[in-house]
C-alpha cells in the first residue's frame, strides 16, 4: 500500500501519525516550505461547538496517542452584544496558537512523526492519484472538490484579524455578536499570552472599503471593552473562506479529510477537532478499520445543526443578540454553555429556531 497525503495540515498530518503507529509510512507532500509556514493566530477548541467530545486534548492523547500541549485552558468567556455583557465561568476549552507560533498545533503534530515531508510540492492530486495506491487530500481548503463539482456551498466568509499587544488574562476569551462591525457575522478576542492575543471578524464577502470601516469600528469595540489601549503588530486576511459540505467523504481511495471534506463549522467557522477527526478516521479506514463513510456520519450531523445555527445569527439584529446575551446571564443560560450535554447543537438549534424566526 503506497499512501499520499497532500497537505501537512492538522488533518493530513493527524492521518499521516495513526498510518505510521499501524506500520505504513505515507508520503506527505505540502506546498510550502515548511510545516505551519502562515501567519500566527490563536484558535480554540470549544466542547460546546465540538459535541460528542467534552475534552478534545484528552481524547485524542487517549483514544489516538496524539498528545497536544494548547496554550491555555479557557475559564472565561464573556458574551458582548450592543447593550449586554454576560460572562460565564467554568472549563469552557483550550486556546492553541497555528502557523509559525513555536508551540502551534501543526508543529506539534510534525514533532510526533518520524517521516521526512516533501516540501515546495508542485504534484498535483492527479499526479499522486497515478503514482500512490492512496491519495489523502488535506490541503484545507475546498478547491478540487469545488472544481469537480463535488461541494455544496453553504457560504463564504472574510475573516479578518490581528495580534495586538496589551495585557490579558489568558483564560478569557471574548466573543462581540453585533451587526456594526461582524454583520451576519461574530467577532472575537483569544488571548495567546498574557501580553498577546488574537483578535478577529468573520463576516460575509464585502467590499474591501466595508471591510475596512468594519475593522475600524471592531478595533474601537475592543479597547472600549477590554478597558484599554490595544497595539496591533501583525494583521491578516483570508478571504473567500469557503464553508461546505463535500457529497461524498471518499470516491473510490482518495479520501477528503479537514476543510477539503467540510470540517470548517459554519455557526463559528470552528474546524480544528473536525480536522483532527477525519484525519484520524481515514487513517483508520486505509488500515481496514472500518468505514469512512460510516465514521464521519456524526460529524456530518454537527455541521447540519451548525449551519442551521449560522442562519439563525445571520438573521439576527442588535436587539435579538442583546435579548440573547442578557438570556445567558442566568443560570440556566450560563448552564447551557457549560453543559457537557452531547446533544446539545440539535437542542440549541431546535429551540431557538422558533425564536429567531418571528
Ligand atoms: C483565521 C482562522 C481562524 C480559525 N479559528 C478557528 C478556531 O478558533 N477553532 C477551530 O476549531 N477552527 C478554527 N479555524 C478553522 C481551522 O483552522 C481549520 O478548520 C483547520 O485548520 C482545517 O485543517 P485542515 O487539515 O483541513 O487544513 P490546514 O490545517 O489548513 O492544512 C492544510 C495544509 O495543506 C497545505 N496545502 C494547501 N494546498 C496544497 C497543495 N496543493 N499541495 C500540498 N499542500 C497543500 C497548506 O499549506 C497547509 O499546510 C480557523 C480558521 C481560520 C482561517
Amino acid at each position: 500500500m503506497e499512501v499520499a497525503i497532500m497537505g501537512a495540515g492538522l488533518s493530513g498530518l493527524s492521518c499521516a501519525i495513526i498510518l505510521e503507529k499501524n506500520g505504513i509510512t505515507p508520503t506527505i507532500f505540502e506546498h510550502r516550505k515548511e510545516v505551519g509556514d502562515r501567519f500566527i493566530n490563536g484558535e480554540a477548541i470549544l466542547p460546546l461547538l465540538d459535541p460528542p467530545i467534552d475534552d478534545a486534548i484528552q481524547f485524542l492523547s487517549e483514544q489516538y496517542g496524539i498528545f497536544l500541549k494548547p496554550v491555555n485552558n479557557i475559564q472565561r468567556l464573556t458574551f458582548v452584544s450592543e447593550n449586554e455583557e454576560t460572562t460565564v465561568r467554568g472549563h469552557l476549552g483550550f486556546i492553541n496558537t497555528r502557523g509559525r507560533h513555536k508551540l502551534s498545533f501543526e508543529k506539534q503534530l510534525m514533532s510526533q512523526l518520524q517521516v521526512d515531508i516533501v516540501f515546495n510540492s508542485k504534484k498535483t492530486y492527479e499526479d499522486l492519484l497515478h503514482e500512490y495506491s492512496h491519495v489523502v487530500l488535506a490541503t484545507g481548503d475546498a478547491s478540487f472538490s469545488e472544481d469537480i463539482s463535488i461541494f455544496q456551498k453553504d457560504l463564504t466568509t472574510t475573516v479578518k484579524g490581528a495580534t495586538i499587544e496589551g495585557s490579558f488574562d489568558p483564560r478569557h476569551v471574548y466573543l462581540w455578536l453585533n451587526n456594526t462591525f461582524a454583520p451576519k457575522g461574530y467577532s472575537y478576542l483569544l488571548p495567546f499570552s498574557k501580553q498577546e492575543a488574537s483578535i478577529a471578524i468573520a463576516f460575509p464577502e464585502y467590499e474591501p472599503q466595508q471591510a475596512d470601516l468594519l475593522w475600524d469600528a471592531f478595533i474601537k469595540e475592543v479597547s472600549h471593552s477590554l478597558q484599554q489601549q490595544i497595539q496591533i503588530t501583525d494583521q491578516f486576511q483570508v478571504s473567500n473562506y469557503i464553508v461546505g459540505l463535500n457529497k461524498y467523504p471518499r470516491i473510490g481511495n482518495t479520501f477528503f479529510t479537514g476543510n477539503c471534506m467540510g470540517s470548517i463549522q459554519p455557526f463559528m467557522g470552528f474546524g480544528q477537532l473536525f480536522a483532527f477527526l477525519t484525519g484520524i478516521y481515514a487513517a483508520e479506514a486505509i488500515l481496514g478499520q472500518g468505514s469512512y463513510e460510516a465514521k464521519t456520519k456524526s460529524l456530518i450531523r454537527n455541521y447540519k445543526d451548525s449551519l442551521t445555527l449560522r442562519r439563525l445569527l445571520e438573521s439576527c439584529d442588535n436587539q435579538k443578540f442583546n435579548l440573547l446575551v442578557k438570556s445567558l446571564n442566568t443560570e440556566t443560560g450560563k448552564e447551557a454553555i457549560r453543559a457537557k450535554n452531547h446533544q446539545y447543537l440539535t437542542t440549541i438549534s431546535s429551540l431557538l429556531k422558533p425564536f429567531f424566526s418571528k
